[in-house]
C-alpha cells in the first residue's frame, strides 16, 4: 500500500462576491503534498495563494472541489494545519513567553506545562534570553520568530507560510529561513510538510522540493517544477540560475497579440485587465537599463539582481512594459522594443507624450477619458470612478486601480487631479480619444 498524501486538493474553485459581481478568484486547482515535502507556491498578487491556504486550513469552504487530509475529506477547521502570516499580531501587553503560552493554552495544555514548553519553543526559534521582553522591544525579525514559536506551539503537521519572510529585512529573512529549514530537518518539531507561499522566486528555489506556479484572472496553476538541486543551495550555482531563468520564463509569459493583451473596457463584455501597480519612474529605470544592455536585451533573472528588485515588483514592471508595447518577452529574455528605446532616449516632455499615446490604447483609459469627456466641465469626482470600477473589480482593487490610473494619467498629462477636492479633470479636451 502506498502512503496517502498528507493533503490533496481536488478541483478547487473559489468564487467571491455576490450575484452580478461574482468573480472567479481560483479556478480548478488540484495538487497534493506528500509527507516530508516542502512545496513553494508562487504567483502574482491576487492569483489566489492566500485563498488556497485558507482552503487548506479549513478557514474557507471552496465553492467547488474537495480537500482531503490523509485521504479523509476535510470538514471544518483543519486542526493539523496552521498559517504563519507576513506579520504577526502579538499581544503588546504580554511578554514574549506569555504570547507563546496563549497558544499553548488554546490547545488545552495544563498551566504548569505551559511555561517550560514556551521556553523550549522560544529556544528552538533562537529567542532564548528574550522570554521576558515585550513585543515593542523586539526587532521585526524577532517578532516574526515569536510568531513562528506560536505556530509551532500548535504542533501542526502542515505548516503554511503566507509570505512569512517578506516583511523582514534581507538579513533577518535569510537567518529565519535558515533556522526554519534547520529545525525542520532536525526532526525536533512534528511538522511533516511545509507549504510556503512567497513572491520571492529565489526564496522558493532555496527552500523547496517542488515549486507550483500560479497565474491570475482567474487564479489557476500553470506550472509544476521539481527542484532537484542539492542542499545547501547556492545562488550563484549555474543550475540555480537556470531554474530561476526558467521560472521567470513561465511567470513573465510571452508577448501576445494585442487584442488579447489589452482586455476590454469597464462595462463591456469580458474581463477588464488590471493595471499592474508600478510607477512610471520604475518603468523608466527598467527601459534605461535595457537600453544600455547589448542588443537592448537581457535575461530576466539578471535584471532582478542588477536592479536589486524583488521578483514580484520586477514581474509587475515587465507586465506593464509588455502591455504598453515597450518590451517583448520570450523564453526568459526581455527585449526593449523600438518604442521602448525611443522612450529611454527621449526628453522628459517627449516621454510624457509617448506614454500618453500608449495609455490611450488601454481600454480602461479610453473609458476613463471618454467619461471625463462627457462630464460637465470635464470633471468627475474620484469616488465616481472608484465606484464605477467596483463593478469590475473587488473593492480594494477598485481603489488601487483608481490610484494607478490617476498616477499614470497625471504623468502623461492626460488628466489632472486636485487632491484638495478629489476632482479629476481632463488636462485638455483634445485628449479624448475618438470613439
Ligand atoms: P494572493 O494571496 O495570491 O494575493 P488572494 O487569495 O488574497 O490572492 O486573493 C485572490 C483574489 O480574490 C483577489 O482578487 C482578491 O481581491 C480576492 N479576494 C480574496 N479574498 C476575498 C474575499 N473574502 N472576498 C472577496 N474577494 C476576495
Ligand atoms: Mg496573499
Amino acid at each position: 500500500m502506498t502512503e496517502p498524501y498528507l493533503i490533496e486538493l481536488k478541483h478547487i474553485s473559489q468564487m467571491y462576491g455576490r450575484a452580478d459581481r461574482r468573480f472567479t478568484a481560483v479556478h480548478d486547482v488540484s495538487f497534493a503534498i506528500n509527507s516530508g515535502e516542502l512545496v513553494a507556491l508562487l504567483g502574482p498578487s491576487g492569483c489566489g495563494k492566500s485563498t488556497l491556504l485558507r482552503t487548506i486550513t479549513g478557514l474557507n469552504v471552496p465553492t467547488e472541489g474537495e480537500v482531503l487530509y490523509r485521504d479523509q475529506p476535510l470538514k471544518g477547521v483543519n486542526p493539523h494545519a496552521t498559517i504563519v502570516f507576513q506579520t504577526f499580531a502579538l499581544f503588546p501587553w504580554l511578554t514574549v513567553q506569555q504570547n507563546v503560552e496563549v497558544a499553548l493554552k488554546a490547545r488545552g495544555m495544563a498551566e504548569r506545562e505551559r511555561g517550560p514548553r514556551a521556553v523550549e519553543l522560544l529556544d528552538m526559534v533562537g529567542l532564548d534570553g528574550f522570554e521576558r521582553a515585550y513585543p515593542r522591544e523586539l526587532s521585526g525579525g524577532m517578532r516574526q520568530k515569536v510568531g513562528f514559536a506560536r505556530a509551532l506551539a500548535v504542533e501542526p503537521e502542515l505548516l503554511c507560510l503566507d509570505e512569512a519572510f517578506s516583511a523582514l529585512d534581507v538579513l533577518s529573512a535569510e537567518t529565519l529561513r535558515g533556522e526554519l529549514l534547520e529545525l525542520w530537518s532536525s526532526g525536533k518539531i512534528p511538522i511533516q510538510s511545509i507549504l510556503m507561499v512567497t513572491h520571492n522566486i529565489e526564496e522558493a528555489i532555496l527552500m523547496a522540493d517542488r515549486i507550483l506556479i500560479m497565474d491570475k484572472q482567474p487564479g489557476r496553476l500553470v506550472a509544476h517544477l521539481p527542484v532537484l538541486l542539492p542542499r545547501p543551495r547556492q545562488r550563484k550555482d549555474p543550475a540555480f540560475l537556470a531554474l530561476l531563468d526558467q521560472i521567470y520564463a513561465t511567470m513573465a509569459g510571452q508577448t501576445q497579440p494585442e487584442h488579447i493583451e489589452l482586455g476590454s473596457a469597464p462595462g463591456e463584455a469580458g474581463p477588464t485587465r488590471l493595471l499592474p501597480d508600478v510607477t512610471v519612474n520604475a518603468l523608466a529605470g527598467l527601459f534605461e537599463h535595457l537600453n544600455d544592455a547589448p542588443d537592448n536585451k537581457a535575461d530576466i533573472y539578471r535584471i532582478e539582481q542588477d536592479l536589486k528588485l524583488d521578483s514580484d515588483h520586477l514581474l509587475r514592471l515587465m507586465e506593464t512594459a509588455e502591455l504598453l508595447g515597450f518590451v517583448t518577452i520570450a523564453s526568459g529574455d526581455i527585449t526593449l522594443s523600438p518604442l521602448g528605446e525611443t522612450f529611454a532616449e527621449a526628453s522628459i516632455l517627449a516621454r510624457k507624450e509617448i506614454f500618453a499615446g500608449r495609455l490611450k490604447r488601454l481600454p480602461l483609459f479610453r473609458w476613463l477619458l471618454a467619461l471625463l469627456g462627457a462630464a460637465e466641465e470635464h470633471r468627475l469626482d474620484r469616488d465616481v470612478i472608484r465606484t464605477a470600477l467596483e463593478l469590475e473589480f473587488a473593492p480594494g482593487e477598485a481603489e488601487q486601480q483608481t490610484a494607478i490610473a490617476l498616477a499614470w494619467g497625471r504623468y502623461a498629462e492626460l488628466i489632472a487631479y486636485d487632491t484638495s477636492t478629489d476632482a479629476i479633470t481632463l488636462e485638455s479636451p483634445a485628449s479624448v480619444p475618438a470613439a
